[in-house]
């Protein structure tokens, strides 16, 4: 705390971890006395650099640019890039020490690590990301490779921006590796990724809904955001027979009673991904809706809740009224969505909640089965991606029951997945020696 006082969100992240990993390291002679948290708490390595690029009318703007390789103890650093104006120092090393834990939930051998920059891609033209991405590139690639770190996207960084990145990877090193995944079809990407951390969220929420011998079908469903992974957990949610019935970006949320279909996702995800419009829009196209500005839709009465937006964006308050309408599931499909009185506040109603490193993993695993493909220069049907992402968030599931039931039966799934996480980091350190 002492070394870390000034980054709220990295000690609230490693906070949640100690809670649970402690008790339990007490419990067990082997990582007991080895200061195994003290050593995951601090980044193997943290690079800071700036990034200068010239707009459209030719001023120069500067930027700052992080790479967090967090843990390699188990595979190279893996974890995604973020632009966006509010990153910084503390959200890099939250979410790259959450993604130690999530990669080793998903049994795939891939470290932990993030990136990023304080870059704000809205209202930029496309030359002016692209300038951006190829300027961010010029240093990253000195400290990433397929072998060492392979970044993802994340918030504001999509098929797009993963492109032009690649594009100048590949031309400074003069080599077509496997160095990023997200990637486009015909270049190395793998089918299933755009759609896996959604899908998976879903998929992770349809294993717990089981244990209470209840499912998605037929259920309301409230969603926050509308980027990559909210727009996914719908399309997962209306193929499931469940009714969708908000999405939301940083302008408000919009609510449609008669729920979002799949015709109406398809606009959204053309509005978003193409004409890159709010969510404010959604109503003129469909006037039976109404939009709330600067709302969080936590009100809308609901079985299921899932948070894809970002961090802290589900509070204490929201999830009490959650409750008091009847939610039965809470599936994090962002990072760290809730805060920690929201979540104590699920638990102590005893209704089913899946921290985001276990439930949104199924983006990672499939980031890993791209790697896989372009090491062996091959590339797996939709299916057979699709099958073993059910199969790796089934697994993920398995592990959080492992470690985390209580003896009334209830699973408390974030101590399942910090301490099923952490010991397959500790020991893989432990075996390495003091590095
Ligand atoms: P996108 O950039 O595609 O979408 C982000 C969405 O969240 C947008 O609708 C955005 O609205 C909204 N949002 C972002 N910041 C804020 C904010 N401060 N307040 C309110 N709304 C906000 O990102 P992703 O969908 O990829 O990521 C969403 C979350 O999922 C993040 O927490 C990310 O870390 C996590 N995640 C993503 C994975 C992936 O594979 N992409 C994998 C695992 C986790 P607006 O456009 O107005 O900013």
């Amino acid at each position: 705390r002492a070394r870390n006082g000034h980054e709220p969100e990295f000690l609230q992240a490693v906070q949640e971890v100690a809670e649970t990993t402690i008790p339990y390291i007490a419990q067990h002679d082997i990582y007991n006395g080895k200061n195994i948290l003290l050593r995951m708490v601090e980044p193997e390595r943290l690079i800071s650099f700036r990034v200068s690029w010239v707009d459209d009318r030719g001023e120069i703007h500067v930027n700052r640019g992080y790479r967090v390789q967090m843990n390699s103890a188990i595979g190279p650093y893996k974890g995604g890039l973020r632009f966006h104006p509010s990153v910084n120092a503390s959200i890099l090393k939250f979410l790259a020490f959450e993604q130690v834990f999530k990669n080793s939930l998903t049994t795939l051998p891939m470290g932990g690590g993030k990136g990023g920059s304080d870059f704000d891609p809205k209202g930029k033209s496309d030359d002016e990301v692209m300038r951006f991405c190829h300027a961010f590139m010029t240093e990253l690639c000195r400290h990433i490779g397929p072998n060492t770190d392979v970044p993802a996207g994340d918030i504001g960084v999509g098929a797009r921006e993963i492109g032009y990145l690649f594009g100048m990877y590949k031309k400074i090193r003069n080599e077509f590796t496997g160095v990023l995944t997200g990637k486009g079809l015909s270049w190395g990407g793998s089918k299933i990724r755009p759609e896996a951390t959604g899908y998976g969220t879903v998929y992770f929420a349809e294993n717990m809904l089981a244990r209470r011998n209840e499912s998605v079908e037929g259920k309301d469903v409230v969603i926050s955001g509308s980027g990559n992974v909210a727009q996914f957990a719908a399309e997962k949610v209306i193929h499931l027979g469940g009714k969708v019935l908000t999405l939301s970006d940083s302008g408000g949320y919009i609510y449609d009673k008669n729920g979002i279909d799949a015709e109406k996702l398809a606009w959204i995800m053309d509005l978003k991904n193409n004409r890159r419009g709010r969510i404010s829009e959604y109503v003129d196209q469909f006037p039976g809706a109404t939009f709330h500005k600067g709302e969080t839709p936590w009100g809308v009465p609901c079985q299921i809740a899932l948070p894809c937006a970002t961090q802290n964006e589900l509070e204490g308050d929201d999830a009490r009224v959650l409750i008091k309408n009847g939610c039965l599931c809470v599936a994090e499909g962002a990072n760290m969505p809730s805060t920690p009185e929201a979540i104590h506040a699920f638990q102590e109603a005893k209704i089913l909640f899946a921290p985001g490193k276990a439930s949104n993993a199924g983006g990672v695993a499939t980031s890993g089965l791209e790697m896989s493909q372009n090491s062996l220069r091959i590339s797996w049907t939709r299916e057979e991606v699709d099958q073993r992402l059910r199969a790796i968030m089934s697994d993920i599931h398995d592990s959080c029951i492992e470690y985390g039931m209580e003896e009334d039966g209830y699973c408390n799934y974030v101590k399942g997945a910090n301490i099923a996480g952490f010991v397959k980091v500790a020991d893989a350190m432990l075996a390495q020696g003091v590095i």
